[in-house]
Order: C-alpha cells, then sequence, then structure tokens
C-alpha cells in the first residue's frame, strides 16, 4: 500500500522521453521514498553542456543506472548502478563469507557489493574509453549525435511520405511512419499533419470497398485493437 520506490526514466528506449527528475525526485524526498533513475540509454548525456539539462536533478537520485556500452560506444557489456551511500550495496549484498573476501583495507574490493560473486571487470572498458576519447571526445560525439538526429528529422519532415510519431524529440531515436502516396488520403490526421502521442492516430485502409485495416495504431500508451475486415482483433497494434 505504501510506496517505498520510485523509477524515473532518463531517456526511454522507444521514443526517449525524459522524466522531469528534479520535479519526482523533490516528491520522492518529502516522503522518503527511494528515488532510481534509469539512466540506461540517456544518462551519458551528461557529458554535454548543452543536453545535460535534460538529466537536471540526476543528482537527487539515491540510486542511478547508466550504460556506456550504448551512447558512448563502450563494448558491451559496460553497465553501472551507483548509489549515493556507497555503502549500501554491500550492506544489502554481503555474506561475510571470510574465505571468499578478505576484509579490511581495500575499498577497490566490490565482491561483497554484489549478488553474485565473480564478475567481469566491465568498468575497465569505460576507464579505456574515457582515456582515449576524454571528457571532450564525449562531448563531442553526445553533440554530433545529436546533430546527426536533427539533421535526418529535418530530412523527413520536408519529405511528405514521412510523418512524425513525435512533435517534439527528446533524445536521439527519429521516428516516423512512412505514408506511401497511394493511401495518404486516409491518413487519419489528413495531409501535412505531425501526430502526437495523445490523439490516437493512425492509418486507415479501405481495402474492399467498405472494409478498414487499421495499422500503426497509438492512443497515448494503450494499444487499440486491430480491425481487421474479419473483424480479427488478433493482429499487433502496434506496427
Ligand atoms: C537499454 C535499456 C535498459 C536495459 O539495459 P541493459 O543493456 O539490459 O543493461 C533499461 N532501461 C532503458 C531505458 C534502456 O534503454
Amino acid at each position: 500500500e505504501t510506496p517505498f520506490f520510485v523509477n524515473a526514466t532518463a531517456g526511454t528506449t522507444v521514443l526517449g522521453a525524459f522524466d522531469p527528475l528534479r520535479a519526482i525526485g523533490k516528491i520522492a524526498k518529502q516522503y522518503n521514498i527511494w528515488f532510481h533513475v534509469d539512466g540506461s540509454w540517456g544518462g551519458s548525456v551528461i557529458f554535454s553542456e548543452k543536453h545535460k539539462y535534460l538529466v537536471d536533478g540526476s543528482n537527487l537520485a539515491d540510486s542511478i543506472v547508466i550504460n556506456p556500452h550504448k551512447m558512448l560506444g563502450a563494448p558491451l557489456q559496460c553497465s553501472f548502478l551507483l548509489a549515493q551511500n556507497s555503502q549500501i550495496f554491500a550492506h544489502a549484498n554481503s555474506l561475510g563469507a571470510e574465505y571468499l573476501f578478505h576484509q579490511g583495507d581495500s575499498q577497490y574490493d566490490l565482491g561483497d557489493n554484489t549478488v553474485g560473486c565473480g564478475r567481469k571487470p566491465d568498468a575497465v572498458k569505460l576507464f579505456i574509453g574515457w582515456k582515449i576519447f576524454g571528457t571532450e571526445g564525449y562531448r563531442a560525439r553526445i553533440e554530433h549525435l545529436f546533430r546527426m538526429s536533427e539533421y535526418l528529422s529535418r530530412r523527413l519532415k520536408s519529405n511528405k511520405r514521412f510523418r512524425m510519431v513525435l512533435k517534439e524529440r527528446q533524445n536521439l531515436q527519429v521516428c516516423f511512419w512512412y505514408v506511401p502516396e497511394g493511401i495518404k488520403e486516409y491518413w487519419l490526421n489528413g495531409e501535412n499533419e505531425e501526430c502526437s502521442e495523445n490523439n490516437g492516430n493512425g492509418l486507415r485502409i479501405k481495402i474492399n470497398g467498405e472494409d478498414k485495416v487499421l495499422l500503426g495504431v497509438r492512443d497515448g500508451d494503450k494499444s487499440v485493437p486491430s480491425e481487421t475486415s474479419n473483424g480479427d482483433k488478433s493482429v499487433p497494434s502496434e506496427t
């Protein structure tokens, strides 16, 4: 009944949306709820002065995940779960097995911090990447990626055969529909309109006179069942 954990996403996997971390974090703090940020995909924008506003408030997180194997191009796999309280993972996971881990001087022995025991040293990949490219190299990489996605978005918007899924993008993803000339008159939103996430738009095609097929439907996060000529509702609505 009482929530103990709130997860905010910094860069969703499909559309790339960033939750308002500062606002959510403040509420979590107010109610003493664990605040986790899933920055697996979008967290790397922190390297860009220009784009890091997207993760504003991430400092309020009790824990955060970031995957350098995504936007930073580190080899798979390179993924971090970081916590404000550096003791907390050891506190939660340590079994105190003396025959496995030696107590005492080493802050670098992370063995007791994990559920498992033997693990690959994935952090080395970020360490080496960061040494080679530097903070400046990572900044340039992120900003280049954003420019490229902006470029693709502009190209698509200027071509009538494509419709954008989102009016405003936040991340690198450029989501669009391809609407061939021959069927564009059946586009529910009408010509030249961009589609927003909320208006339940889709593509309706007439086949055999009155029969209709509905493709690529999104109504907010609710999937609308597809209609086909024989009334079969089993066709996936997100295509
Ligand atoms: C990729 C992704 C994950 C999963 O990351 P792994 O590569 O499996 O560690 C989790 N959340 C989001 C938002 C992602 O984009």
